[in-house]
Formats: C-alpha cells, structure tokens, sequence
C-alpha cells in the first residue's frame, strides 16, 4: 500500500498543455478516480505517476519518497492498459507466473502466488487455457491476476473496462472493487464514465482540460458539485442559465426568463450564474416553503422504474424525476404542471461554460 502525492505537475505536448499544475492526494488503501472526458487529461496522469511518461514541472511522491524521476520499475506499481494485453502464445498460468519468473522467485513460490491469484479473480481450473479459448471478461480477469499477483504497491487501471459489454462491466466493476477491499491495495482508476466512477470509488477526481475541478467522495461530488462543469458531468441534471438580481449576505434572488426564485445561498462575485437541480430533488407534489414552478408539460417519459416529466418553464427545458405513478396521473403534455423544490436542493455556481 501506497500513498501518492502530486503538487503542481504541469506537462506539455508540443503546444497542447495536457496537464496544467495538477495537485492530487492518493491515500493508502483507496480506491481513487480520474474521471473526465476524452483529452482531458487522464492517461497522461496515470502514466506520470507510473513512470512511464515525466512531467515538465512539479512533484511526485510515493508515501515521502519523491519518485518524479524514478524509473518505472523502480517504483514498484503496475499498469494494467485499456486492451489488457495478454501474451497469446502463454496459456493462463504462464501470463500470470511471468512478472515472478522474472523477479526469479522459486518455483514453489511461484506456483503457491499464481495459485491464490486464479482463487482471487475466480478462475481455478483455467490454468492451460491459452487468451483466445477465454471469453472477454475471462481474459481481462487473467489481465488483473497477473497485476496482483506480483502484489503492487499500487494499481493502476486505465479504462479496464472498456472492451467489455454492459453486462460483464457490471461483473468486473464490483470484481475490482472486492479485489481492491480484500487486499487492501491503492487503486488508481481511470474512467469517463461517471456512473462507473460512483459505483466504485472511495473518492473521485473530477477532471477537465488538464485540471481538477473537484476532489471528494461520490456522493459529495453529485450532491455538492462545486463547479458547473462537475454538475453537467455527474449524470443528467438540470443546469438553467440565470442571473442574481439581489443579494442579501449569503442570500440572493435569481431570475431566469420571468422567473424569480428568492432565498438561496450563494457568495461567488459573479452574477452571472447557473442554477443545478437534480431531477430527482424535484417533487410533483406540493412542499411547504419551496420553490414553486409553473410550467406546461412537454413530456411524460416512462423508464419502467421511474418516470421523467419534462416542463417547459417559458423557454427553459427542466426535468423531473419520481419513483411513484401516482405523482404523473392527471398530468398531460400540453396541460400545466407545478414543479416544487427545497432552497436546499438548489444549486447557485458561478457561470463557467
Ligand atoms: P481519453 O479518455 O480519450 O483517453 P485522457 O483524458 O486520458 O483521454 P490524455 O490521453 O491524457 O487524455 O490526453 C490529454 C491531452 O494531451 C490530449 O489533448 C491529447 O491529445 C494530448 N496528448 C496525450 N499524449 C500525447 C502525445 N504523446 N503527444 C501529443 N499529444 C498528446
């Protein structure tokens, strides 16, 4: 188990600044994200903290041994890569056995490790099978029992995931995860996909264009993201341009088209703002002391488990989100709709994007 530190590591290439002074803390024993969309900087990270790529400025430390400019295998973590390429001429056991083979462990040793790794990853019995006799979700098990099984100080998995189907991808996440807990091992994970990053970490970075916006827990990161960006990434949400018209200390109005909402909390400089209401933290039935909306319905939307009602608001599309049927019934597109939600409920964020 590893703790890793960056401060302020900037790299370039050629004229693209892929990571403008980016500073993380990685604890021991965590499960921790990048998370952001393509080009945003992710891989180059997770190859600078591996040693497979050295930043232009700033400063890498694994617990407080810095190791900016250590050589990959000097630092002891592991890359698993997007296509986990296994050696197809090695059957099973061989992929997994080859890392000790090459740190001359003794042959029992060897034997006694690549055993308990095929335990870990649930494939006992696949031993002789060579890569192409195993199905995708198999090979990328074999993938993460030949990175555990030379017991890395810390794991570093790009996009794991993402040759495989829906249904496997569920599997192998909650895999990980298990993994992860029952060796106590640092985990750097990388993913675009948000869903993927709340259900597997402990804390997420939040990345954009070569800098964290936010770092913190995934519920922290969906309920209180701290930048418009963050709010529009984490899932679908409603982001309504708007401006404060009144401020009163920490209190102020905004208003979108004739729509006024008094009484939120905001301190940013800027008036020009965003205001993030997640559809599910809106309710169809009345709340005392809330916002109230009056809209038309634009549409009823069935998802099975739950039911979205879009609203139009003037020209402002915002959507809403319930679990119970009978919030919707009486409800037609065309015909009105009241929408309520808590102060608390509402986000007021600078405008960013
Ligand atoms: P993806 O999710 O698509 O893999 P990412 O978030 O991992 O994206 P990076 O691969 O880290 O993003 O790339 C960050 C930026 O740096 C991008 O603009 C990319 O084009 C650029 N970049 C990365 N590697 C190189 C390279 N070897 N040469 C030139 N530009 C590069």
């Amino acid at each position: 188990m590893v703790e890793v530190k960056l401060e302020n590591i900037v790299k370039t290439f050629g004229e693209t600044v892929a990571l403008k002074g980016i500073d993380l803390h990685i604890k021991h024993g965590e499960l921790f994200t990048l998370l952001g969309p393509s080009g945003c900087g992710k891989s180059t990270t997770l190859r600078i903290i591996a040693g497979l790529d050295f930043p232009d400025s700033g400063r890498i430390f694994f617990d407080d041994q810095e190791v900016t400019y250590l050589s990959s295998s000097e630092r002891g973590a592991v890359l698993v890569f997007q296509n986990y390429a296994l050696w197809p001429h090695m059957t099973v056991y061989d992929n997994i056995a080859y890392g000790l083979k090459i740190k001359k462990l003794p042959k029992e040793e060897i034997d006694r490790k690549v055993k308990w790794a095929l335990q870990l990853v649930k494939l006992e019995g696949f031993e002789d099978r060579y890569p192409t006799q195993l199905s995708g979700g198999q090979q990328q098990r074999v993938a993460i029992a030949r990175a555990i099984v030379v017991e890395p100080k810390l794991l570093l998995l790009d996009e794991p995931l993402s040759n495989l189907d829906a249904k496997l991808r569920l599997e192998m996440r909650s895999e990980i995860r298990r993994i992860q807990r029952e060796l106590g091992i640092t985990v750097l994970y990388v993913t675009h996909d948000q869903e993927e990053a709340m259900a597997i970490s402990d804390r997420i970075a939040v990345m954009n264009v070569g800098t964290v916006e936010q770092v913190g827990t995934p519920k922290e990161i969906y309920e209180k993201p701290k930048t418009e960006f963050v709010a529009s990434f984490m899932g679908k949400t409603n982001v309504i341009p708007a401006k404060v018209v009144e401020r009163q200390g920490d209190k102020v109005t905004v208003e979108f088209e004739h729509f006024r909402l008094e009484g939120l909390t905001y301190t940013d400089k800027s008036d020009k703002v965003v205001i993030v209401i997640r559809p599910e933290r809106i309710s169809l039935k009345p709340l005392e002391n809330a916002v109230k909306l009056e809209g038309k319905v634009d549409l009823i939307e069935y998802y099975g488990f739950f039911i979205e009602v879009v609203g139009m608001f003037g020209e402002t599309r915002i959507i809403a989100r319930t679990i119970n049927d009978k919030d919707v019934m009486g409800l037609k597109p065309q015909g009105p709709v009241t929408f309520y939600i808590n102060r608390d409920d509402i986000l007021v964020l600078p405008k960013q994007l």
